[in-house]
């Protein structure tokens, strides 16, 4: 190298009137970028559940947890788990969350309601979902919910084939 002080790298610099009259190679490529997502064993059947309406986890037989969402692995035994369990779809706020924002950071009137909801034969843990029919002054921690399902119609094999989590009602709602 030389110390020049000039640093553009050697070369005929490409203008603008070169590329629009077509005197250099261009190439137009309509690119189509789709792509697949592979849930794996556990989650796949965990969703394939939810469109049937039901809520799936895994067990282990030497801790003798429930895992909800399932995985196949127990990270605390260290060990593959062992079978398959239907789970109620009822459960217990964990924690929440009021959102008076958007994602967009704009203000909105109705809050979005999340909480984790530690599901009815699952053992600790859960999942994140939306609270419907409550209002925000209403949620507390340990509060009863049920599952308030799209018609099966509807349901595509996602969590949202779950609408959102209600208060549960006692009279209503008796266990399954
Ligand atoms: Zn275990």
């Amino acid at each position: 190298m030389s110390d020049s002080t000039d640093r553009s790298p050697p070369g005929t610099p490409l203008s603008d009137e070169a590329i629009q009259q077509g005197k250099v190679l261009t190439l137009e490529w309509p690119s189509s970028l789709r792509y697949a997502w592979d849930t794996g064993v556990a989650i796949g059947r965990f969703l394939a559940e939810l469109k049937n309406g039901r809520i799936i986890g895994r067990t282990c037989h030497k801790c003798e947890r429930v895992l909800v969402p399932p995985r196949m692995f127990c990270e605390r035994c260290f060990r593959p788990t062992d079978g398959w369990r239907f789970v109620q779809d009822s459960g217990a706020v964990n924690t929440f969350s009021i959102s008076h924002l958007r994602w967009d950071a704009s203000r909105i009137e109705d809050p979005i309601l999340v909480a984790v909801i530690e599901i009815d034969g699952a053992s600790s843990g859960g999942f994140l979902h939306y609270l419907g029919e409550v209002k925000p002054e209403e949620i507390g921690i340990g509060m009863r919910v049920k599952a308030v399902w799209k018609p099966p119609e509807e349901r595509t094999g996602s969590i949202r084939d779950i609408l959102y989590f209600r208060p549960f009602d006692a009279a209503q709602d008796r266990p399954s």
